[in-house]
């Protein structure tokens, strides 16, 4: 069984040791940073580094915690994500959230470099995949800190640890290849709903929209089937393609056990923020009211324990009235209902299913409250 240690969000007293900020040092110290970060290990921090118009990323002052608390054990930390949009402008929206080397104490950069083809490919035994595309930057890291917000994700269900390293350590080419072994394709446009109002163009990243002569194009070269285009459109002239979406999940699982493999065995420890838990995931371009009220920040050794011990909170806590759904169409959830299933349709424990059945971690666990 393994452990996962917590900080609550809801504080024993109001001091600051008590602060979940104050905690993270803690936490860090109960997975033992010091035996995953040794002297000289180049450590990446992974962590989503958001959208343009969203706003509930993991904030910089926890990640200026991990940065020095992998300083203290003598590791030389980098903060580190792949190319949503280009490199370039992905630094400006990190920049843009408050996440630079001022307000983190590391330098950022994008692990898969300019164009987000700077990757090692990596074999895998997994259960679609058998080579991923590593970003470089990661495969060639000594040790990595897994910073992830827990949210929800239309096509996963549930982002957690699993989809941070599974989507956001692999390079693009990677991302596109996961997302259409779903399945699906392009988004799907349907003319007799569409207004022609070219927010899809606005809101793509990748170039990959256009209109012309009265009808909206989409380039299946360039597009890379993030669907903010399907989010932002206002009349639902775009939708998902139809999908398989155990594939893409078990695509997702084999692409992170990939990105595993590329450290020596406990090199990686895991920080779940189980809190701002939003129903759609940090690449929307919006953010919305959290689900559930805020539960704490987990962490542990064991990406799998920490990924079910995330989900069971989120699932026993009483929900927040509001917007828990695409559509303002589900207001509230009860204590006990499988969110990330009634919002999205999907099961959210799959993600932690196939990734014990590739022996990635164990799905018992301990919790542990500091
Ligand atoms: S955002 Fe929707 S309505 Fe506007 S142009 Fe694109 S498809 Fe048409
Ligand atoms: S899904 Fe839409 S927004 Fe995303 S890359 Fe493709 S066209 Fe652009």
């Amino acid at each position: 069984m393994s452990e996962v240690f917590m900080a609550d969000a809801i504080l024993k007293e109001l001091s600051i040791k008590e602060s979940p900020l104050t905690k993270v040092d803690e936490l860090l110290k109960r997975i033992g940073i010091d035996e995953i970060v040794e002297k000289g290990d180049m450590v990446a921090i992974k962590m989503h580094l958001g959208s343009k118009g969203g706003f509930r990323i993991v904030r910089p002052p926890f990640i200026r915690k991990v940065v020095e608390a992998v300083k203290e054990v003598g590791g030389k930390p980098f903060v580190t994500d792949t190319c949503r949009p280009p490199s370039l402008d992905y630094l400006e929206i990190a920049n843009m959230q408050g996440i630079n080397y001022l307000s983190v104490g590391a330098p950022v950069i994008i692990a898969d470099g300019i164009k987000g083809e700077d990757y090692r490919l990596i074999k895998v035994n997994g259960l679609v995949l058998k080579e991923v595309k590593v970003a470089s930057a990661i495969a060639d890291a000594d040790a990595m800190i897994v910073v992830t917000h827990a949210k929800g994700h239309r096509m996963a269900s549930y982002g957690g640890a699993l989809k941070n390293l599974g989507m956001g350590c692999v390079c693009s080419s990677e991302k596109k290849l996961i997302h259409s072994v779903l399945g699906g394709g392009i988004p799907e446009w349907h003319p007799e709903r569409c207004e022609l109002c070219g927010n899809c163009v606005s809101s793509c990243d990748h170039g990959a929209v256009r209109i012309e002569e009265g009808r909206v194009i989409i380039d299946e070269d360039k597009c890379v089937r993030c669907y903010r285009c399907v989010w932002t459109c206002p009349t639902r002239a775009l939708s998902w393609p139809k999908r398989g979406i155990d594939k893409f999940l078990m695509a997702l699982v084999d692409a992170a056990a990939a990105v595993i493999s590329t450290f020596e065995k406990g090199k990686i420890g895991y920080l779940n923020f189980v809190m701002d838990v939003t129903f759609a995931c940090d690449c929307t371009p919006w953010s919305t009211i959290p689900i559930v009220p805020d539960q704490g920040i987990l962490a542990s050794r064991d990406i799998v324990a920490i990924e079910k011990a995330s989900l069971d909170l989120i699932n026993e806590a009483q929900g927040i009235p509001g917007q828990a759904g695409p559509g303002g169409r589900i207001r509230v959830m009860n204590k006990g209902e499988n969110k990330f299933m009634r919002i999205y349709g999907i099961d959210p424990y799959l993600q932690v299913k196939y990734a014990e059945q590739l022996r990635l971690g164990s799905s018992e666990y301990r919790l542990v409250r500091i």
